[in-house]
C-alpha cells in the first residue's frame, strides 16, 4: 500500500492537549482554554431552541440545496442564490476549492504565516507554494503580486490574519486587485468579518460585480458561536459557484447545522453583543500589553498574538499552560483567543506575573 508520496511529509491536525489531560499532568482544578478563536458567549439561545423543535427526520437526508440557509444568507449579503456555495465549515471549502483547482503543474500564493489549511491541502495536491513572508505581521501584497505568474491559479488573503489579527484595508485590497490577472482566483478568507470593527477594513461584497475572479468565505464557526456544527460558505460568481459545485459532496452540510445557522443569522443582537463585548476587551488587553512591554499586533480579530521579550513562544505557552491556561505558540508569538471578562483579568494577572518572573 502506498499512499501519494507528499503526504508523507505532512502532519494529521493535532488539536492540542485536552483539558482533561492538562488537568492530569499539572494536577491543576480548572483549565482554560483560549486557544481555537472560539465564541466564549457560546451562541444565540434561539439555536438550541430551533435544533430542539424543529427536528428533522434523522432517516432523510438533509437538503442537498441548503434552499432555506441559501434564501436568507442572499437576502442578509444582498447577492443572489446562485452566487453561494456552503461547507462543512471553511475547511471542507477550502479543501474543494484546492482540490478543483491546484495540480502539480499549477502554483499557489499565499502568506508564509496564515491559516495552514491552504498550505496542507496544496502539498496534498502537490501543487507549487509560494509563501510570502509577513512585512511588519501584515501581508505583503507587493511581493505577493509579484510572486503571481500564468501557472498560479490561486491566490489567499486571510483577513484579518489568522494568528496574526492584522488586516488588509480597502484601499490595499483594491490596488492588489487590480494588479491580479483574471485568470488567477483571489481567495479572502473573511472567518473573522463580523469581528473587524475597523473603518477602513474593506467591504468586499460589492467588489464581486467588479471582479469575477474573486471568492469571499465567511463561517458561522467564529461570531455566531456554531464550531460544532461546521458550517461556513463561499460567495462568488455564479459561474465560478457552478464550476466549483461539482466537487462538492452531495450532502456536505447536517440537517442540524443548516437549522443552526438559520437561526443564528436571524438573532443579530447576540452577533452584535459579541462583537461589542470582544472590542471592548481586546482594548483592555492593549492597555494592559503597552503598560508591561509585551509586544502586539492590534487585531481585528477575537484573538491577539503576542510577545515577551526574553521568552520564546514556547516558553510562554509552557508557562501559562502550567497554570492551567492553553493558549497557542506559532514559532514566533502566541495567539491568544480573547475570552469573558473574568478569564482576560486573570490571565493578565498570569502574564504579569511571567513578565515580573523574567525581568
Ligand atoms: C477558524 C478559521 C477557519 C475555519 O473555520 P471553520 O470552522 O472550518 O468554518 C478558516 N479560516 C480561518 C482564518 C479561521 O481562523
Amino acid at each position: 500500500m502506498q499512499v501519494k508520496q507528499q503526504l508523507l511529509s505532512l502532519k494529521p491536525y493535532i488539536p492540542g492537549k485536552t483539558t482533561e489531560e492538562v488537568k492530569r499532568e499539572y494536577q491543576l482544578d480548572k483549565i482554560v482554554k483560549l486557544a481555537s478563536n472560539e465564541n466564549p458567549y457560546g451562541c444565540s439561545p434561539n439555536v438550541l431552541e430551533a435544533i430542539s423543535t424543529k427536528i428533522p427526520s434523522f432517516a432523510i437526508y438533509p437538503d442537498g440545496g441548503t434552499t432555506e440557509l441559501r434564501e436568507k444568507v442572499a437576502t442578509h449579503l444582498g447577492v443572489n442564490g446562485d452566487q453561494l456555495i456552503f461547507s462543512s465549515g471553511l475547511d471542507e471549502l477550502i479543501q474543494m476549492l484546492i482540490r478543483a483547482m491546484l495540480s502539480p503543474d499549477t502554483n499557489t500564493v499565499m502568506a508564509k504565516e496564515t491559516f495552514p489549511q491552504y498550505r496542507h491541502h496544496a502539498i496534498i495536491e502537490n501543487a507549487e507554494l509560494r509563501e510570502v513572508p509577513l512585512k511588519d505581521g501584515r501581508h505583503d501584497l507587493e511581493e505577493m503580486a509579484r510572486q503571481i505568474d500564468d501557472k498560479t491559479n490561486i491566490v489567499w488573503i486571510c483577513n484579518p490574519n489568522n494568528p496574526t489579527g492584522t488586516y488588509v484595508n480597502q484601499s490595499e485590497l483594491e490596488e492588489f486587485l487590480s494588479k491580479v490577472p483574471s485568470h488567477v482566483l483571489v481567495v479572502l478568507d473573511e472567518a473573522y468579518f463580523e469581528y473587524a470593527t475597523i473603518e477602513d477594513y474593506p467591504k468586499t461584497i460589492p467588489l464581486l460585480n467588479k471582479y469575477e475572479n474573486l471568492l469571499i468565505m465567511r463561517t458561522f464557526s467564529k461570531a455566531f458561536g456554531l464550531a460544532g456544527f461546521r458550517i461556513g460558505y463561499g460567495i462568488g460568481a455564479p459561474t465560478l459557484i457552478k464550476q466549483l459545485e461539482v466537487a462538492r459532496l452531495p450532502f456536505n452540510t447536517s440537517a442540524l447545522a443548516q437549522t443552526a445557522a438559520i437561526t443564528a443569522l436571524e438573532d443579530i443582537e447576540f452577533v452584535e453583543k459579541t462583537i461589542a463585548a470582544n472590542a471592548k476587551e481586546l482594548e483592555k488587553y492593549y492597555q494592559f500589553f503597552d503598560k508591561h512591554q509585551i509586544s502586539y499586533y492590534p487585531s481585528q480579530g477575537n484573538f491577539v498574538f503576542i510577545n515577551i521579550p526574553g521568552l520564546s513562544s514556547d516558553e510562554i505557552f509552557q508557562s501559562l499552560l502550567e497554570k492551567g491556561w492553553i493558549v497557542r505558540a506559532f514559532p514566533n508569538g502566541v495567539r491568544i483567543t480573547v475570552g469573558k471578562e473574568d478569564e482576560n483579568e486573570e490571565l493578565m494577572k498570569i502574564l504579569a506575573e511571567i513578565v515580573t518572573v523574567k525581568l
